[in-house]
Parts: C-alpha cells; sequence; structure tokens
C-alpha cells in the first residue's frame, strides 16, 4: 500500500512545494458538498499528510506530485500508452492487460502515457493550484453555498501545505467565507493554532487514545494530536466550533475501553459533541487504480447495530453523538 517507500518516500517532511509562486497540490475539488461542514460546500482535497493510517481511503491524497491512474475497466489496450511511454514501463499480460512498473511511474514526471490515451484510462490525479485560482472558484461556488455554507479544506491533510493554506484562510477571511477544516490535528502547536485564527469550523480525528495503538494505526504517536485539540478546545478567545470525529473500525479502535476514554477526554476539555463515522472500504478501488494493494480488503465495516452501541457508550458520558454524516450540521 501507499505505506510504501514512495508515498513516504520524501521523508514525511513537509516538502516546500511552493517554490516561485504559491501554489497547492490539489487532488480534487468537490462543490455542492453537504457533509463536511454547515450548509452547502465546497471541499478542497489537498495533497500530503504527516500521518500514514492503515485504512487511509484516499491514497492519492498522500503523493507529493501528480501520479498517473489507471482505470482498467477503460482500458481497450490499444497500446498507445506503451508506445508513448520514454520509460518502457508498461508491459502488456499474455491475458492482454496492461502492467505498469510503479518505480517508475511514481518517480515520473512526464505526462506521455496520459496524453496518448485517448480512452481516459490513464489519467493524472493531483494538480496544482494558485490562492487566485482557488478564489475564482470559491467566488464561482458561493451563489450556492446559501447562508450557512462556505469552504472546507479537507485531504490528505489540508494543513500540511503550510504556506498556501495560511494564504488561502487570509483570503477567505477578508472575503467573509467561512472555513471548516477536516485535520488530525498532528502539526506543532505554534503554526495549528496560528491556521486556527482563520478557521470558524474544525472536524479534527482522534484515531486512538492510546498512543502506542495510535503509533501502530498511523505511524506517529498521538501526544502532539491530544495537546492540539486540548489547547483550541481551551483557547477562550477562539469563537469556532470544534468536532471530534472518530472513524470505527472494528477490532482497531472500537473497544469500549477506547471509546470511554475518547468520550472522557472530549468532556474533560469542554466539548459536547462526537461524530462517529462507520470505517468503509470505498478507497479500494483507488489503491488499484495506482497499482497498490490494498491491505484492508478483508476488514469488515462495523454494522449499525455496533454504531449505535458505540453512540450508547458516548452518551453515557453525558456528551451528544452523531453517527454518519448525517448530523444536523
Ligand atoms: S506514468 Fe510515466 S513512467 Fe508510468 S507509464 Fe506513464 S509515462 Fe510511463
Ligand atoms: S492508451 Fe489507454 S486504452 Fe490504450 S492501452 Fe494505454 S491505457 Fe489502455
Amino acid at each position: 500500500m501507499l505505506t510504501s517507500e514512495y508515498a513516504h518516500g520524501e521523508k514525511k517532511e513537509e516538502v516546500n512545494w511552493n517554490k516561485g509562486e504559491l501554489k497547492a497540490l490539489i487532488f480534487d475539488i468537490q462543490g455542492h458538498s453537504v457533509h463536511d461542514g454547515p450548509g452547502t460546500r465546497t471541499t478542497v482535497f489537498m495533497n500530503g499528510c504527516p500521518l500514514n493510517c492503515i485504512w487511509c481511503c484516499n491514497p492519492e491524497g498522500l503523493f507529493h506530485h501528480p501520479i498517473m491512474v489507471f482505470r482498467e475497466s477503460r482500458c481497450v489496450c490499444c497500446g498507445a500508452c506503451i508506445n508513448a511511454c520514454r520509460y518502457g514501463a508498461i508491459t502488456i499480460s499474455e491475458d492482454k492487460k496492461l502492467i505498469h512498473d510503479r518505480n517508475l511511474c511514481d518517480v515520473c514526471k512526464t505526462t506521455d502515457c496520459i496524453n496518448a490515451c485517448l480512452h481516459e484510462a490513464a489519467s493524472l490525479s493531483g494538480k496544482y493550484y494558485t490562492v487566485e485560482e482557488l478564489m475564482k472558484i470559491f467566488q464561482r461556488d458561493r451563489q450556492f453555498w446559501g447562508g450557512k455554507g462556505g469552504v472546507t479544506f479537507s485531504g490528505g491533510e489540508p494543513l500540511f501545505q503550510r504556506d498556501f493554506i495560511l494564504e488561502i484562510l487570509k483570503r477567505c477571511k477578508k472575503a467573509y467565507i467561512h472555513v471548516a477544516v477536516e485535520t488530525a490535528s498532528c502539526f506543532d502547536t505554534d503554526y495549528y493554532m496560528e491556521v486556527m485564527n482563520y478557521v470558524s469550523w474544525v472536524f479534527t480525528d482522534i484515531k486512538h487514545m492510546d498512543a502506542v495503538e495510535h503509533k501502530k494505526l498511523t505511524g506517529l504517536e498521538n501526544k502532539l494530536i491530544l495537546k492540539n485539540i486540548r489547547t483550541l478546545a481551551e483557547k477562550q478567545d477562539w469563537d469556532g466550533f470544534m468536532v471530534p470525529r472518530i472513524t470505527i473500525i472494528p477490532g482497531l479502535n472500537d473497544s469500549e475501553e477506547n471509546i470511554r476514554a475518547t468520550a472522557k477526554f472530549v468532556k474533560e476539555i469542554g466539548l459536547e459533541v462526537i461524530n462517529i463515522l462507520p470505517f468503509h472500504r470505498l478507497g479500494e478501488s483507488k489503491y488499484r487504480q495506482l497499482g497498490r494493494t490494498y491491505k484492508f480488503a478483508e476488514q469488515k465495516p462495523p454494522s449499525n447495530e455496533h454504531m449505535l452501541s458505540i453512540k450508547k457508550i458516548i452518551e453515557g458520558e453525558g456528551l451528544v453523538c452523531f453517527v454518519g454524516y448525517e448530523t444536523p450540521f
């Protein structure tokens, strides 16, 4: 999977992608989004993440440059891309299927195969945007947001491309655009708090309360994450709204002990709401398109009954719990 050398081959450092003109690498922009904060929103999915969650459903977001994705179902095996690829990265199997050498594709900076493909079987994920380009999209979409909506920055991890996110947030504030972020809160606290000056709504993941388990699941411990969430929740002059989110993954973070510990922490820092989301396997096809093995193919999503039993535990700790994306906000 994408925890491979390449995905974090750039050593999890926050790469300075913004050489020259300030640009961000973005792998999707969705208008009319209704699950990423209050009202109708435009959601921007930004590349890069300091974590490496084993269940990641947006593996394309881990890449640090645009990447070729291959949709086998669209391929008519015409061979145009094979001839076009200057690295000889594509071969064809006996049963007439394309085989890509992903070691070559992952570091390829050309779009030879994509340009050659007339069937959109090979396409590019990830595009650079300037602040102005993004602001134009927001101004275009603004008419659809209604009174409560705005922009949500998601990912990947939206705080990863530091210079860009700070700049676009400042511009949004000037333009009176309501901003939400969906973050893992895994950054040095000074930077995290600086960003939050410009954000009105925060969905923050809490993936596991136990530091050792957290590291096993995501590659990093949770100390900094919990510190940031606490610092923001307790900041008197921050008038935003923060909603901790837990993606429930059976057998990994759904024990009563972990759920109770999460709820107690959330209550202790003065928050009132938790949003639980069922793990899903919708990212599976993306792994295939990126030439990766999805190691979570056998992982079962939690049943509705199980989600409701977790909701009960959280409510038992005196919090409000919303299940799934059907939230009132
Ligand atoms: S991504 Fe690059 S290396 Fe891979 S098939 Fe396309 S042109 Fe060749
Ligand atoms: S050019 Fe497109 S359709 Fe033709 S073999 Fe390559 S990926 Fe398949």
